[in-house]
């Protein structure tokens, strides 16, 4: 039998091992196996006690096990079975004498292991039970297990069945029977670059003699995922260049007229993204262009007069937007900006002048019908729509563009079937008002070209921002003081809540009180700080029909202040509207709070957004708040945001392809090796677009694209 990546772990492992290797981890084969990285390693001269411990800390120390103790106990939920509800307890001591509990459930075995006179490392989290410190499962590694002699111990992402000292006994084994593996990164790009070969970068992340040994590996490790990925992503652009689109010249007579009726000069951004993307539209292959831009920057103004071109050719535009509100506000403001260039048909109107229909699953039957039909003859040269849009049924005439807003809402199935609305590819828009930071951009966005919007249109007052601490009764006077002042110069406010209220988020196991809810709060606002004024209350669980009239209302100023969840985090566009309030603002992420208070100061007037909090100065929370209050840049927010979340995060979940393939890269550390393999990528298909003379690494990027970076090939 020759061994390789692929040959499956029970032919090389005992039997036991392999099957729990699979089942608990879903790792089948040494390739699998030697794919699971350690998260963390254990220096021979890293003996932490047990001095420092904090609640919550994710804690590594080493110990002696004093005794070791099974207690049986009553499982809390009635439906729970009730066998093996047995618990171990097991205090440990350090040199010094300190000792702590660990606690492990329903691990009956871990009595003879765990026995007194054992030293070892334990590693976990620490919790507290009846207010005394104690760690919970934590992860073990007893010195005569370890038959580590020298170098790093590895720690492996385990479970309780199957912990990581169990782990790193079946790598050692898989790892004494590998031969040398070929190598499928280029080989000139390997030696230009001094990277490790790809067999011995497997063995130092699974067995590094120092710290210096595993960088080179994880270096090496990381350098394919980028490259591979790269490679996918720059080579479905260049396929994506091939396709067939129908052109659409630049100008034309609707988008002349309404360039002519603006009521301002368009900022130097809009005019270079819009001629960007004027040439690209006057070509016979599809536009993919993601246009990125803080709340306020203009870009819808940019994607009308792409659809606008479109038009003016005899082509349809759709415009996708996540959400009823969003797109009934779109068709109002699109519709207000064309005036009667949107009155086709009808006496009177422009020669140039088309139509605009809006379809969402609210519509009646009838008007469904209509529209339908508006649709199907081309007589409705601009579609808006939500998900609506993309059902069997909706027929274009000359779909021609698809203009896609606020796009991370939006799974790539669902543009994919518009796309499959026409009969050449349509060119696409992403537009975003999130900032994205550039790793991400490259990774997540990497078959898109990319602008952006930087500056705000002129006369346009950034908005100030203050962190009001909840507990300043002064200060939360001043709060409502200032909301009723706007109020009484005929502006409007938003208040905003994380929660909607009701019961069903309530959760009473939870360590801090329920965030404020809006249903709670406008209770509390109309029978006090903002008696008086006419409140109107947004949020998710509204139906669509009382969401449009709440909007409308809002936005015609028939409400003085809204009372909302983010609902309106996107895109809402009430010029009027000058003051922010966010309640438990720490609940928020911080391009959640830059996102929300976009809606404010979009009008001729100040901004003024104030985020509420009772997190103390010193946390991370407050810092989070401060960097906000503190900066109005969107892409440095984002920056920053990214350094505060989890790289899984980061990705999200559409993007499952990418997660998997990306483990070792992190985009917030490795925006270097990100570029750098981007440009490698470019090369080497630019030289050899099909990757003959390297059929390994070819084999690698076609597996990325095929199996599991399905949404790369749909882009
Ligand atoms: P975004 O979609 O990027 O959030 P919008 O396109 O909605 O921004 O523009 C925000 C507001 O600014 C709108 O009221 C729009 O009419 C106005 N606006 C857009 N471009 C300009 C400009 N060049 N000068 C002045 N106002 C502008
Ligand atoms: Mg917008």
């Amino acid at each position: 039998m020759t061994i390789g990546l692929e040959t499956r772990l029970r032919e090389v492992l005992d039997k036991k091992s392999a099957e729990k290797l699979a089942e608990e981890l879903g790792l089948h084969t040494i390739g699998d196996l030697l794919g699971h990285y350690p998260f963390r390693y254990i220096g021979q001269g890293e003996r932490p006690d047990l001095g420092r411990l904090a609640i919550g800390e994710e804690v590594t120390v080493f110990a002696e096990v004093r005794a070791a103790v099974a207690r049986k106990y009553q499982p809390k939920r009635p439906g729970q079975k009730a066998r093996r509800a047995e618990r171990l307890e097991v205090v440990i001591a350090d040199e010094d004498g300190r000792t702590l509990t660990l606690v492990y459930f329903n691990q009956p075995w871990l009595k003879e292991h765990l026995t007194a006179g054992k030293q070892g490392l334990f590693v976990g989290k620490v919790g507290q039970f009846n207010g005394r410190l104690q760690l919970n499962s934590p992860q073990h590694f007893l010195v005569d297990e370890w038959n580590v002699t020298s170098g790093l111990l590895p720690v492996y992402p385990g479970t309780a069945e199957l912990p990581s000292w169990k782990i790193m006994k079946a790598v050692h084994t898989v790892l004494g029977l590998v031969p040398d593996l070929a190598d499928p990164l280029p080989c000139e790009l390997r030696s230009r670059l001094g990277l490790l070969g790809y067999g011995e970068a497997l063995h130092r992340i699974h067995r590094p003699e120092d710290h210096e040994v595993l960088g080179a590996a994880k270096k090496r490790l990381k350098w394919q995922e980028a490259l591979v990925l790269q490679t996918v992503l720059v080579r479905r652009k260049a396929a994506a260049a091939d396709e067939a689109a129908d052109p659409y010249p630049a100008g034309g007579a609707i988008l002349d007229a309404f360039d002519a009726r603006l009521p301002f000069t368009l900022t130097d951004g809009q005019r270079e993204v819009g001629e960007e993307i004027a040439a690209e539209l006057a070509a016979e292959h599809p536009m993919h262009r993601l246009l990125q831009g803080d709340v306020g920057s203009g870009k819808t103004l940019v994607a009308l007069r792409a659809m606008l071109q479109v038009v003016a050719h005899g082509g349809q535009a759709a415009l996708l937007a996540p959400t009823e509100v969003l797109a009934a506000q779109h068709h109002r403001s699109i519709a207000e900006m064309l005036g009667d260039l949107a009155r086709g048909g009808e006496l009177g109107a422009p020669q140039e002048a088309t139509r605009v229909a809006l379809l969402t699953g609210s519509a009646t039957a009838a008007q469904r019908r209509t529209v339908l039909d508006l649709i199907k003859t081309g007589a409705a040269g601009i579609v808006i729509g939500t998900h609506a849009l993309l059902y069997d049924g909706v027929d274009f005439a000359a779909l021609g563009l698809v203009v896609v807003d606020e796009q991370h809402r939006f799974g790539v199935e669902q543009r994919d079937a518009l796309r499959a609305k026409a009969e050449h590819t349509p060119h696409t828009l992403v537009m975003t008002a999130t900032p994205i930071p550039r790793t991400v951009a490259m990774t997540v966005y990497g078959d898109l070209e990319t602008s952006r919007l930087t500056e705000l249109p002129a006369g346009r007052i950034p908005i100030a921002t203050h962190v009001v601490p909840y507990t300043d009764q002064r200060w939360m006077q001043r709060t409502w003081t200032r909301v009723r002042e706007e109020v009484a110069a005929g502006r409007q406010a938003y208040l905003v809540c994380p929660r909607v209220g009701g019961d069903e988020e309530d959760d009473a196991s939870a360590e801090r009180r329920p965030p404020l809810a809006v249903t709670d709060t406008i209770e509390y606002l109309r029978n006090g700080p903002l008696q008086g004024l006419r409140l109107g209350l947004l949020h998710g669980r509204l139906d669509a029909d009382e969401k449009d009239r709440v909007m409308r209302a809002y936005a015609a100023g028939d409400l003085d202040v809204l009372v909302a969840t983010t609902v309106i985090e996107v895109g809402v566009n009430v010029p009027n509207a000058t003051a922010m309030v966010v309640l438990d603002a720490e609940r928020f992420g911080i391009s959640q709070l830059h996102q929300l208070r976009g809606r404010v100061g979009r009008g001729a007037h100040a901004g003024l957004c104030l985020l509420v909090s009772e997190v103390p100065e010193g946390t991370t929370s407050r810092e989070r708040l401060d960097a906000v209050a503190s900066t109005t840049d969107g892409f440095a927010l984002a920056e920053l945001d990214l350094e505060q979340r989890r790289e899984g995060d980061v990705l999200g979940a559409a993007q499952s392809g990418v997660k998997s393939h990306v483990r070792l890269l992190s985009l917030l550390k490795d925006a270097d090796i990100i570029a750098a393999a981007r440009a490698e990528a470019a090369s080497l298909i630019a030289a050899d677009p099909d990757l003959k003379a390297e059929p390994a690494f070819a084999a690698l990027v076609d597996d990325l694209a095929a199996d599991r970076g399905e949404y790369l090939e749909k882009g």
